[in-house]
């Protein structure tokens, strides 16, 4: 039995959009606008999950969730990382680490950065050090400088018997 790690990254971006509850990491933030989106349009979380496959060499999220599926709308994205746990496990892989940027210009995000890690950690099982994000304006730079979405990127670190 040999370990190997792999390593996987995610990229995500959203559109805000107005009515919509404004949910990143898994967490319901205060803010005049939500994102747009077929689930809950959480950014972070859709990245993540994209690293998390990568990893594991399973795909990227659309082929798990289609956005035609009805069966996704609206879903709360947290749902989606439950559900790569699971196929971490099927695998016999683990989660080593997790990084994470979040690019935007508002809301500021430190304020909300350990609930969303901790709500990572709980939906992964992951000691919650090993879950590690930031935030990053772009300098009023781009469609995240403009306020017309927010921007995602994360790694993942797998440990793979084979
Ligand atoms: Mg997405």
């Amino acid at each position: 039995m040999i370990d190997t790690l792999r390593i996987g990254m995610g990229f995500d971006v959203h559109a805000f959009v107005t009515g919509r509850p404004l949910m990143i990491g898994g967490v319901e933030i205060p803010f005049d606008r939500g994102l747009d989106g077929h689930s809950d349009a959480d950014v972070l979380l859709h990245a993540i999950v994209d690293a998390v496959l990568g990893a594991l060499g399973e795909g990227d999220i659309g082929q798990h969730f289609s956005p035609s599926d009805a069966r996704w709308k609206n879903k709360p994205s947290i749902e989606f990382v439950r559900y790569v746990k699971d196929l971490v496990e099927k695998r016999g892989a683990r989660i080593l680490s997790i990084d994470c940027v979040l690019m935007l210009e508002r809301p500021k995000i430190a304020p909300h950065a350990l609930s969303m890690r901790q709500k990572i950690s709980e939906a992964l099982q992951l000691e919650l050090d090993r879950i590690q994000m930031k935030a990053t304006t772009t300098e009023k730079l781009g469609f995240t400088g403009r306020e017309e979405g927010i921007a995602a990127q994360a790694v993942c670190l797998i440990s793979l018997r084979k």
